[in-house]
């Protein structure tokens, strides 16, 4: 393969997965739900499956479902954006973050982000041929995960064509602050800088956060620089049919669309309504799922707590962090090799998700979107 594709080898998730089911142990690692999402986006996705929408819809989208996407955005955030122009419909946020990455960044650009960083990432501005500047989060007195204002300001230079920012973050379950967001925001109009902020966790904010979701191109003066991605997978609990997009300016939105019909050139026809459907469910469904998954994160904290891990604040998304220096471990990709056949759980090393590995080496994500009763089976057998 290519050269610059060459330090990535298989991701995480992969080879996590493939250990769980090798060794039949209750998998925590990759983060995907194990019930299904609502039946009324079920039911319209098998409609439009027998109904014929199986053929190659719009480029951007179809109108449905771009509307909806729109409508969803000033329903929760207040933000206006045309769904002529202003919304692009992608395979997945995963798609949404390539095509924005490629469709922005001239080779040797540089993209700020923070890190333990979603693993995509970093192969995408590989491929863009871009070069990463990563800010690293780290547990802070207050016990939050914090990052340096300082590193933030020196990370951005005259190189700079965007910052990726990912809140709720995965894997640290952090909720971005207000402060700090006005910082990225401050630094983003001083250095001319985009921004480009994966948000697919955007209804996974927890009552107990440090602070609620705010998405930063609510900040002023960032409407029309940020290129805003989210996506279906998490919300509504259907990560494999990867229905993402991205709303922003109609520059933006054009630079990534202008990748995306060369990568996949659309995607995803009869889950398209679907997904429409599911984004005009009322706020009690979205109220339901958090507090669902704020209830199941409980359970593994007090589990993972009773097991003898040094559990980190989770504010949001699927995931909880653990410090395994209590338990005597200090590599933790070591840790979740062995793990499987030791105690029959997977979980997810988060050194793979920094380039500074000694910040990460320690500690370990769980994840919690599963049915009570797998947490329960998992917490017993991490315990005994
Ligand atoms: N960004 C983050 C932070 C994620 O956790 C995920 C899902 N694992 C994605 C992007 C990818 O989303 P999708 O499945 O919609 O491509
Ligand atoms: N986003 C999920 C996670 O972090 C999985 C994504 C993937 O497998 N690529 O676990």
């Amino acid at each position: 393969g290519v050269q610059r594709m060459r330090p990535f080898g298989t991701t995480i998730f992969a080879e996590m997965s493939a250990l769980a089911v090798r060794t039949g142990a209750v998998n925590l690692g990759q983060g995907f739900p194990d019930t299904d999402g609502p039946p009324e986006m079920l039911a319209a996705a098998a409609e439009a499956l027998r109904g014929g929408q199986n053929q190659y819809p719009p480029g951007p989208g179809i109108p449905a479902l771009r509307a909806a996407v729109a409508a969803h955005q000033r329903r929760f955030w207040g933000l206006e954006y045309d769904p002529d122009g202003e919304v692009l419909v992608t395979a997945g946020a995963t798609e949404a973050i390539a095509a924005a990455i490629l469709g922005l960044c001239e080779a040797g650009d540089e993209v700020v982000c923070f890190e333990p960083y979603y693993d995509s990432y970093a192969a995408s501005i590989a491929l863009a041929g871009a070069v990463r500047k990563p800010v690293t989060l780290r547990p802070g007195a207050s016990g939050w995960y914090e990052f340096d204002p300082d590193a933030l300001r020196a990370a951005f230079g005259p190189r700079t064509k965007l910052v990726l920012l990912n809140s709720p973050h995965n894997p640290t379950g952090k909720v971005f602050t207000p402060a700090e967001l006005a910082l990225v925001a401050e630094l983003c109009q001083e250095h001319g800088a985009y921004a480009v902020t994966d948000e697919v966790y955007e209804h996974l904010a927890f009552t107990d956060a440090a602070a609620p979701h705010i998405p930063l191109a609510t900040l002023p003066g960032m409407r029309d620089r940020t290129l805003r991605i989210s996506s279906a997978g998490k919300t509504f609990s259907c990560t494999g049919w990867k229905i993402g997009w991205a709303s922003g300016p109609a520059h933006l939105v054009t630079a990534a669309m202008r990748v995306k019909q060369f990568l996949t050139y659309v995607n995803g026809a009869p889950f398209q309504p679907a997904v429409a459907v599911a984004l005009g469910l009322p706020d009690s469904y979205y109220e339901e799922f958090r507090a669902g998954l704020q209830q199941r994160r409980d359970q593994l904290v007090a589990g993972l707590s009773a097991a003898g891990f040094g559990v980190l604040p989770s504010e949001g998304t699927y995931f909880v962090t653990t410090d395994i220096t209590p338990l005597g471990g200090t590599d933790g990709m070591a840790f979740c090799r062995t793990l499987p056949e030791r105690s029959g759980v997977v979980a997810v090393p988060t050194e793979v998700f920094y380039d500074d590995t000694a910040a990460g080496q320690h500690l370990v994500r769980f994840a919690f979107c599963k049915r009570p009763e797998v947490i329960e089976e998992a917490v017993r057998r991490l315990s005994s």
